[in-house]
């Protein structure tokens, strides 16, 4: 299977249209762009903030098609959804989908840890209390969501 690249270099329409087949999702213009959108940004954009950077390459795109291309996107794996970080605020969007650790600031902005970082924190999760966990609660865990927070210095 063909992972989304993480990189900041654009996607190739043969890249993307591989990606897509592979997580079982139809290629279009419109879902190339906002899928090229997500993975250029390295914030976690909201709907609306995606919405405008896409317009400024495809003026002519729906809000419809973002909220409809943004669901897909996540209902086949290839991005994922954050709830924002302040209460009342919009959910934001993340093309990277292997586990990695969130850091949100003050101003509500939420930033990757590097990825060796991230595998670090993760990895010190200690697996006897996950055990733990799910032999008391009798919940099968998925994965580990960490978020840190933080301000700048
Ligand atoms: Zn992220």
């Amino acid at each position: 299977m063909t992972e989304p690249a993480q990189t900041a270099q654009p996607l190739s329409a043969q890249e993307l249209r591989t990606i897509f087949a592979d997580h079982g999702l139809r290629t279009t213009r419109q879902r190339e762009a906002v899928y090229q959108a997500l993975c250029a940004c390295h914030s976690h954009p909201s709907a609306d903030e995606l919405m405008a950077l896409v317009r400024s390459i495809d003026p002519d795109i729906s809000q419809a098609t973002i909220y409809n291309t943004l669901e897909a996107l996540v209902e086949c794996g290839l991005a994922k959804r954050i709830p924002s970080p302040t209460s009342g605020g919009a959910c934001m969007y993340d093309a990277n989908t292997g586990e990695h650790v969130h850091l949100v600031l003050d101003d509500g902005q939420v930033m990757d840890v590097p990825m060796d970082l991230s595998k670090k924190i993760l990895d010190a999760v200690p697996k006897s209390v996950l055990e733990e966990l799910a032999a008391r609660t009798g919940i099968e865990l998925r994965g580990i969501n960490i978020e840190l927070v933080g301000q700048r210095t």
